[in-house]
């Protein structure tokens, strides 16, 4: 009898006709010798601790793997999988643990992979370049980087992870500048499915870099991303909120930046509706970032001159903007998020905005329900960057990315909230193929488990992600053994 992490095998009985019960104790078994002191189990505390760590409850609730293993280095992950492959188990990869789809990076019953301890930050010592674990939040990154005048590009929220983030595109206050953030990625450490570690760039398995820059987890488990190190000054910016009746002027202000966003590229921002239940009425802000610290981008005159019922613009560090952005985003409760892409359009933003405010007062919240909406400029200059797998074209742009979240707290009332997301979706869409303005394009970082991201990839870049995928395989590992994830 051997005792690992509190559980316990008798592994000399094991039968030769194995059982789902029994292969999971294999599974465990191995997993636990391969990895002393590193897998833990429903009755440690640490298992505990890490099941709470998710921005979703029904991540964070709702489901139970058989262990949780915490490698430490590229070899501990390639041990890791190797025993999940040889003993077919089905697991999860989480890094930040801010994906909004339940069972993304964690699953239920099999292994979940938590990537917590791999979120070193190393600056360079020439200081052009970090590189970056993949389970560091961004916030980590920031205040670490900051120390040296320096800043890369990463999520607007301070709490998100850097693995998802950039695996799925990353959207950044660099972005109208340089791309996603996927696309300033200069090399990612990988474990491939048979478990070898291998280093992907520009020179080293470019096929395989270019999948992972927005193909998501399909290819490997992504241990570190080597990011340059941008020299930055602080960032000018913070959020103006505005009444619904100067709508209208803000709209014709965020198509002409996002029209004209070549002629500032350091400067960005997003439009954010949120319903307030008791107030029953909808917050409309706008969050600005001049990621140069200059305040007088005429990228932002128009909002400037129309009057706000509030505004906070201010120099600061950019960790400052990630925590107040990540404010308005609490971990904690049942969410069901969507995206839809469409064409650069204040009156349809307008129209949208109405749908929103519509759907916002017929829904029978929770105390702490929430729903809100944002959208963002996806400008040319941000798509020209793109040597990646989203299939986004230039030529396309500007569009606007729109997402919406609709909070709420008990189980019981999901199929309720789900059901009023779908409809509200199911409207907004109509709207959009109705005036021809709908872009086949869903962004992975911001869809709903039912939306289907690389059918707006297009095919040549799905079929050159199934090469891809075939080449580092065995194919089955990261599509069958790794069910939460999107497939294509
Ligand atoms: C509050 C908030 C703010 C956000 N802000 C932004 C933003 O500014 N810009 C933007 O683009 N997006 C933003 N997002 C969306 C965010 O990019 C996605 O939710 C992303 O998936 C989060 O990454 P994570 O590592 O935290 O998530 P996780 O849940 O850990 O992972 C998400 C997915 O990626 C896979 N994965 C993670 N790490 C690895 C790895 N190392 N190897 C292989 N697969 C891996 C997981 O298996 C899972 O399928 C935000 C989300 C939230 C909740």
């Amino acid at each position: 009898m051997r005792n690992s992490g509190g559980k316990k095998y008798v592994t000399s009985l094991l039968p030769l006709q194995l059982g789902k019960k029994i292969q999971e104790e294999i599974s465990d078994f191995e997993l636990s010798r391969a990895l002393p002191g590193k897998v833990w189990f429903p009755d440690d505390a640490e298992y505990r601790a890490q099941q709470a760590e998710y921005w979703l409850r029904q991540e964070a609730k709702d489901l139970h793997p058989n262990c949780r293993v915490t490698p430490a280095s590229a070899e501990d992950v390639a041990n890791t999988i190797k025993v999940v492959v040889s003993t077919n188990s089905a697991f999860a990869v989480k890094a930040g643990g801010h994906s909004s789809v339940s069972g993304a990076s964690k699953i239920d019953e099999g292994v979940t992979i938590d990537m917590s301890s791999m979120s070193r930050v190393e600056v360079a010592h020439d200081q052009q370049s970090v590189l970056i674990g993949t389970r560091a939040r961004w916030l980590d990154v920031y205040t670490a980087l900051e120390q040296y005048g320096l800043s890369v590009s990463g999520s607007r929220a301070s709490h998100v992870g850097v693995g998802g983030y950039v695996l799925g595109g990353g959207f950044s206050w660099f972005s109208n500048q340089n791309g996603w953030t996927c696309d300033m990625v200069s090399e990612c450490g990988v474990v491939l499915a048979n478990g070898t570690v291998v280093l992907a760039s520009y020179a080293h398995h470019s096929d395989l870099f270019w999948a992972l820059r927005g193909g998501g987890s399909s290819f490997g488990i992504v241990t570190s991303f080597k990011l340059p190190a941008l020299k930055h000054p602080q960032v000018y910016g913070g959020p103006i909120a505005f009444d619904d009746n100067e709508l209208n002027s803000v709209f014709a202000s965020f198509e002409k930046l996002n029209r004209e966003a070549h002629l500032d590229v350091h400067s960005s921002g997003y439009l954010s509706f949120a319903y307030d239940q008791r107030h029953k009425e909808v917050y409309n802000t706008f969050y600005l970032i001049n990621s140069r610290g200059e305040a007088s981008s005429p990228a932002f005159a128009g909002f400037l001159r129309t009057p706000s019922r509030f505004s906070h613009l201010r120099k600061m560090n950019m960790s400052t903007s990630a925590m107040e952005t990540n404010h308005s985003n609490d971990p904690g409760y049942r969410e069901s998020k969507l995206t839809l892409t469409f064409r650069n359009d204040a009156a349809l933003m307008c129209d949208i905005h109405s749908i929103f405010t519509y759907f916002a007062g017929t829904v029978d919240y929770e105390p702490e329900g929430r729903l809100a909406m944002t959208f963002q400029p996806l400008t040319a200059s941000h798509i020209a960057h793109s040597d990646n797998a989203l299939g986004l074209s230039a030529k396309d742009a500007p569009l606007i990315l729109l997402s919406v979240e609709l909070r709420w707290s008990s189980k019981s009332t999901t199929e309720y909230f789900e059901d009023v997301v779908r409809r509200f979706y199911e409207t907004m869409r109509t709207l959009l193929e109705e005036n021809e303005a709908l872009h086949p394009f869903v962004y992975l970082n911001y869809a709903a488990r039912w939306q289907d991201p690389f059918a707006g990839y297009g095919v040549e870049s799905v079929q050159r992600m199934k090469r891809v995928r075939k080449m580092y395989g065995p194919d089955s590992v990261f599509d069958i053994l790794q069910p939460g994830a999107f497939k294509f």
